[in-house]
C-alpha cells in the first residue's frame, strides 16, 4: 500500500485527534508503516526519528524484544479477566511494585490519562463526603494546567484550545498563577518565582478551602501548555498548604513519569508524598493503553466497608488489563537493567551537545532542559509555524510537533550517537526552512 493511498483512505475513513481536517488536504497524515527503536518507517519506506517519542509515550523504543517477549508471554496465558470479583499475577505485581515505587498504594486502573484523572478527582471529592464533608468537592489547578480531555478532566485542564467549546458542559475549576520560571523579574531566581506562585495559591486556599476537595498540578512541567518549567520549591509550598488547608494534593505525573525529568517521578525531585498520584502514557513503555491512580492509606480507609454507597464506584471493560499490566512490569524491568535514570544523565548530555546550536540561535528564546526535555520559544511572527515546522521536520527525517511557538524534543531513552546527531541536524535544519519561508510571506502577514 503506497503512502498516498492510505493517507487518503485514513482521511476518509478516520477522525484524526487534534487536527482540523481539513489541513490534511494540503498535509496528508504520515503513513507508518513499522517502527523499531527510535526510528519510524513510512509505507515509502523512508525512515524519522520519532523526537517526541510517539506523543510522549514510549521510552524504550519501539518493539523493544523485552517487552515484547512479554506480551507474547502474557497473550498465550490470560489475554483479559474483569477485574471485578477476579484478579490475576500481573495486576496484583504491577500494584505491588508501583506502591514501592511512589510511598503510595491501593492502584485503581483505567486506560488513558484523562481517565486517571477522572479518578482522582471522583475519588477525591468522594473521600470528603465519606468523611462528613460533602461541601468539599471543587477543584484547583495551574492555570496552562492539562490533565486530559474527557468532560471531567477538562474541568481542571486550563489550555483554551482543548477546553473553550466544551466549557459549557463542564463545571470548570479555579485557575491559580502558573510558577512557569520564564516569569522571573530581573534579579528573581525560579525558586523566587515558585514562591510567588505559591503565595497566589495560599490566598486562593485561604477564601476557598471549605470547598476545595482538591489541587491537582503537573510536577516541574506542563507540558501541554508549551514545556513549562518550574522550580521544585513551588512544589513543597503546594504540599505545606494542602495540609494546612485540608484539601489533597493531586501530582499529575502522566507525562512527566518514568525518568522523563530525571528521577522517576518529577514530585521526587521536591521530596514531597502527594495524595494522590496519576501516572500513564510511558507506564507501558509506549505498548498498550494503560493509566493508574495511586493514593494513600488514609484515603482507602475512608472507602473501606461494606456500603457501596461509600465504596468507589468507578470502572471500565478493561480495567487492570493483564496484558497492559505485563508490558508496564516488563518496562519497570528495563528500568533496573538497564539503569535508565543513571544511563540517561549521560544520554541526556551528549543531546544537549547535539542541540547547542538551538540554544545559540538568535530567533530561539527560553532555552531550558530538564531530563529528557528540551524547549525553546521561537521568536516569529510565521503563520502555523507549529504545522510548517512539523512538515519541514518530516522533509529531515525527523518527527516534532511543535506547541504553538514553542519547538521542544521528547525522545525515547535508546538514541545512539548517530540518532542524537541526527536529531541536532534536522531539528536546526528545519528551523532554519521555516525562517526562509518567512521571507517569502507578504509583508502585512508576516507581521500579523
Ligand atoms: C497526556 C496527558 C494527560 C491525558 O492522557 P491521555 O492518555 O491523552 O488521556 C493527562 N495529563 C497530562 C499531564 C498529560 O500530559
Amino acid at each position: 500500500m503506497t503512502t498516498s493511498s492510505l493517507a487518503a483512505r485514513s482521511t476518509a475513513a478516520v477522525w484524526h485527534p487534534c487536527t482540523p481536517m481539513k489541513r490534511h488536504e494540503a498535509t496528508p497524515p504520515l503513513a507508518i508503516d513499522r517502527a523499531s527503536g527510535p526510528w519510524l518507517y513510512d509505507t515509502e519506506g523512508r525512515r524519522y526519528l520519532d523526537g517526541i517519542s510517539s506523543w510522549w509515550v514510549n521510552l524504550f523504543g519501539h518493539g523493544h524484544p523485552h517487552i515484547r517477549a512479554a506480551l507474547n508471554d502474557q497473550l498465550e496465558r490470560l489475554d483479559h479477566i474483569m477485574l471485578a470479583g477476579c484478579t490475576h499475577a500481573p495486576v496484583v505485581e504491577l500494584s505491588e511494585r508501583l506502591a514501592a515505587l511512589t510511598g503510595l498504594g491501593h492502584a485503581s486502573y483505567a486506560s488513558d490519562g484523562a481517565s486517571a484523572t477522572e479518578i482522582a478527582l471522583k475519588m477525591s471529592a468522594h473521600y470528603w463526603r465519606n468523611r462528613g464533608q460533602p461541601g468539599k468537592h471543587r477543584f484547583v489547578g495551574l492555570a496552562g494546567g492539562y490533565h486530559g480531555e474527557t468532560v471531567g478532566a477538562l474541568s481542571v485542564t486550563d489550555v483554551e484550545i482543548f477546553r473553550n467549546a466544551y466549557a459549557p458542559l463542564t463545571r470548570l475549576s479555579a485557575t491559580v498563577p502558573s510558577p512557569d520560571a520564564r516569569q522571573a523579574l530581573p534579579g528573581e531566581t525560579a525558586a523566587d518565582v515558585a514562591l510567588r506562585a505559591a503565595a497566589g495559591l495560599e490566598a486562593w486556599l485561604q477564601q476557598h478551602h471549605a470547598e476545595t476537595a482538591a489541587l491537582v498540578v503537573e510536577p516541574l512541567i506542563q507540558c501541554a501548555a508549551g514545556m513549562v518549567m518550574y522550580d521544585a520549591a513551588y512544589l513543597r509550598q503546594a504540599r505545606l498548604l494542602c495540609d494546612r488547608y485540608q484539601v489533597h494534593l493531586v501530582v499529575d505525573e502522566i507525562a512527566t513519569g518514568f525518568g522523563r525529568t530525571g528521577s522517576l517521578f518529577a514530585h521526587q525531585q521536591a521530596g514531597i508524598t502527594p495524595d494522590f498520584v496519576c501516572l500513564s502514557k510511558g507506564l507501558t513503555g509506549g505498548t498498550m493503553a494503560l493509566s493508574a491512580v495511586l493514593t494513600t492509606d488514609a484515603v482507602y480507609a475512608a472507602f473501606y466497608g461494606t456500603d457501596a454507597a461509600r465504596a468507589f464506584l468507578h470502572s471500565h471493560s478493561y480495567t487492570g488489563n493483564p496484558l497492559a499490566c505485563r508490558a508496564a512490569l516488563a518496562t519497570l524491568e528495563l528500568f533496573e537493567q538497564l539503569d535508565t535514570l543513571q544511563a540517561n544523565q549521560q544520554l541526556a548530555q551528549r543531546i544537549s551537545a547535539a542541540l547547542a546550536p538551538l540554544n545559540a540561535h538568535p530567533r530561539l528564546r527560553h532555552a531550558r532542559q530538564l531530563g529528557m526535555v528540551w524547549a525553546w520559544d521561537v521568536d516569529t511572527a510565521l503563520p502555523d509555524f507549529a504545522q510548517r515546522y512539523h512538515t519541514a521536520a518530516l522533509r529531515h527525517g525527523l518527527l516534532l510537533r511543535p506547541i504553538g511557538r514553542t519547538l521542544y524534543c521528547m525522545p525515547p531513552y535508546v538514541l545512539d550517537d548517530e540518532a542524537v546527531a541526527h536529531l541536532g541536524r534536522a531539528a536546526l535544519a528545519a528551523l532554519e526552512d521555516c525562517l526562509l519561508q518567512e521571507q517569502e510571506l507578504p509583508a502585512q502577514e508576516a507581521s500579523a
